[in-house]
């Protein structure tokens, strides 16, 4: 029994690890022959991108279920229009990462829907949902393979020559090249050990060769150093380009440039508009605001 307990149990918090940092579970499932916690259904379609147009309509959500359950999202509702950028701050806990794991299907709405272009993702199949959305997650996990094989896993098939391209665009191209294998080095426990910004452009560069149309960038918790951070940035806004884009934010330099800003607090949205709009508005986003300014100071 003990026996038995011990390695279930290791495996249930490296699944909700893994699953906490919006890795594509898709091979992982496979290894660990356990059940989704979201199922197709029986009639589902595949997913029609045509801008690309993504509505959170009234989003309730509960990580929990039963009497004790306590809400995360409360009646949350945000469009983010084709080829824009909708950023989400507010305090810590606040559900903003929770909007990341749902938009994934992760989980599903416990009510409201959420929809890409006209049709709820519960309605469309999870690998065409899949397929659409690529995802810089707050803490990459990176196969321990090769980093070659880390970035084509965006693109199955994908030849060398793809590869590079991508990894120059997230600007690692050269770091790989100094690397004793390049492309060939191993990453991970045993390997080369990559710091936070790097695997984050690992990531980056995986998301730019899968092309999705749809774009998640969860920021990471901890700050990379303020060079880094400017760096990972502007190449974010590169990768956003011509994409649908919800960026989760924890620092406020990450959004001036959204077109529009979504303030979450407590699982409600409590004002939105552009960073000049809410400045105006002198509200909880100015507080913000000024307080991380001081703080830089
Ligand atoms: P932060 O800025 O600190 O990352 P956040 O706004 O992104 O916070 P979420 O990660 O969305 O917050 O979490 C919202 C709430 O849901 C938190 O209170 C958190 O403790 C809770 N929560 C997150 N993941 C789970 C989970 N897997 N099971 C139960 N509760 C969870």
């Amino acid at each position: 029994m003990i026996q038995l307990y011990i390695p279930l149990n290791f495996l249930g918090v490296l699944y909700r690890e893994i699953k906490q940092s919006l890795v594509d579970l898709d091979r992982m499932f496979t290894l660990l022959g356990r059940e989704r916690e979201v199922a197709d259904a029986p009639d589902a379609s595949s997913l029609q991108v045509a801008g690309g147009t993504v509505r959170f309509e009234d989003v309730h959500f509960a990580y929990e279920r039963g009497e004790q359950h306590r809400p995360i999202l409360q009646g949350v509702s945000f469009e983010i229009p084709a080829g824009k950028t909708v950023a989400v701050v507010g305090p810590s806990g606040a559900g903003k990462s929770t909007l990341a794991r749902l938009l994934y299907r992760f989980y599903d709405v416990a009510g409201g829907r959420i929809t890409i272009d006209g049709q709820d993702i519960r309605a469309v199949r999870q690998d065409s949902l899949r397929r659409a959305i690529g995802i810089v997650p707050q803490d990459t996990v990176l196969f321990n393979d090769t980093v070659g094989y880390n970035i084509a896993y965006g693109r199955p098939g994908a030849d060398a020559v793809d590869v590079e391209r991508a990894a120059r665009a997230a600007h690692i191209h050269d770091f790989i090249a100094a690397s004793p294998k390049g492309y060939e080095t191993v990453v991970g426990e045993r390997g080369l050990k990559l710091s936070g910004g790097e695997k984050q452009r690992v990531a980056i560069a995986r998301t730019l060769l899968k092309n999705p149309p749809v774009l998640i960038f969860d920021e990471a918790t901890s700050a990379l150093d303020s060079a880094n951070e400017r760096a990972i940035q502007a190449e974010l806004r590169a990768a956003a380009q011509g994409r649908t884009a919800l960026v989760i934010a924890h620092r406020l330099s990450t959004v001036v440039d959204a077109h529009e800003i979504v303030v979450l607090e407590a699982g409600r949205v409590v004002e939105r508009g552009t960073h000049a709009a809410l400045l105006v508005a002198d509200g909880r986003y100015a507080r913000m605001w000024r307080l991380q300014q001081a703080g830089q100071a």
